[in-house]
């Protein structure tokens, strides 16, 4: 679904990502972890362009999108992207958060978007909330409305960027949860501060990233038996 070749990123003089090729198939389910400042929010945020790349091409499902001439737009909406801090408008109600893209970008009329905004919120147990504004959600709340704002727009692919950081335990489960249905229909990439969540989130692939990837493999083996010191120093003192 998405090639990553040779991708560099640099801030001015500083080199974040250096030289990533990587791929992504349809339907995997890929967990990113590493610590902080090494680059994983970056990388998340250059497979949908909201960073340029400095260096390298993406392809996604056949299209190179860091071409010029790509229609970043189209592109973009097909990756719903989740965010530690939400990102709602707080002057909108829910209602016009969930439909304001698809009414914008044609992709729904205003009342077909009410309709698949009505669904969408039952199922995530906030039917009730379509017309209240953002601070007057919980965290949990407002991250099923964020989900449901990327859902929205029909994605093939969903990015979460540490979902749950910001989030008490009782609401990360239900986040949790939800993502474990999300799984089923999307191709999914997780960035992730907890290590119990990442081994439950994703069942096939982990990329331990510091500016590169330093090791990728089955989930469930990088867990168990990482290859790099790096990575087991850092899932031990994570978990421990
Ligand atoms: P992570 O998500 O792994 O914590 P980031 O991708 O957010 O890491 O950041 C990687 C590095 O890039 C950090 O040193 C950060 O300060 C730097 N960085 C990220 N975004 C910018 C930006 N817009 N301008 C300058 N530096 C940035
Ligand atoms: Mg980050």
């Amino acid at each position: 679904m998405i090639d990553v070749k040779n991708l560099s990123k640099s801030f001015g003089d500083h080199l974040v990502l250096d030289d990533i090729t990587e791929s992504i198939q349809v339907g995997e389910k890929v967990v990113i972890i590493g610590p902080s400042g090494s680059g994983k929010s970056t990388f998340l945020r250059c497979l949908n362009l909201l960073e340029t790349p400095t260096k390298g091409t993406i392809t996604f499902n056949g299209t190179e999108i860091t071409d010029p001439k790509a229609k970043i737009d189209q592109i973009r909406q097909q990756m719903g992207m989740v965010f530690q801090h939400f990102n709602l408008f707080p002057n909108m109600t829910i209602r016009k958060n969930i439909t304001l893209a698809p009414v914008r970008t044609k992709l729904l009329t205003q009342a077909e978007a009410d309709d698949t905004a009505t669904t969408l919120l039952r199922r995530v147990g906030l039917e009730d909330k379509a017309d209240s504004y953002p601070a007057q959600l919980s965290g949990g709340q407002k991250q099923r409305i964020a989900i449901v704002r990327a859902l929205m727009m029909k994605p093939k692919m969903m990015l979460f960027d540490e979902p749950t950081s910001a989030l008490d335990p009782i609401s990360t489960l239900k986040i949790e949860e939800l993502m474990e249905t999300l799984k089923k229909k999307y191709t999914v990439v997780i960035v992730t501060h907890n290590m119990q969540q990442a081994a439950r989130v994703s069942d096939d692939t982990a990329f331990f990233l510091v500016g590169e990837v330093v090791e990728k493999n089955a989930t469930s083996e990088i867990f168990a038996r990482p290859k790099d010191k790096r990575t087991e120093d850092y899932i031990t003192g994570r978990f421990g």
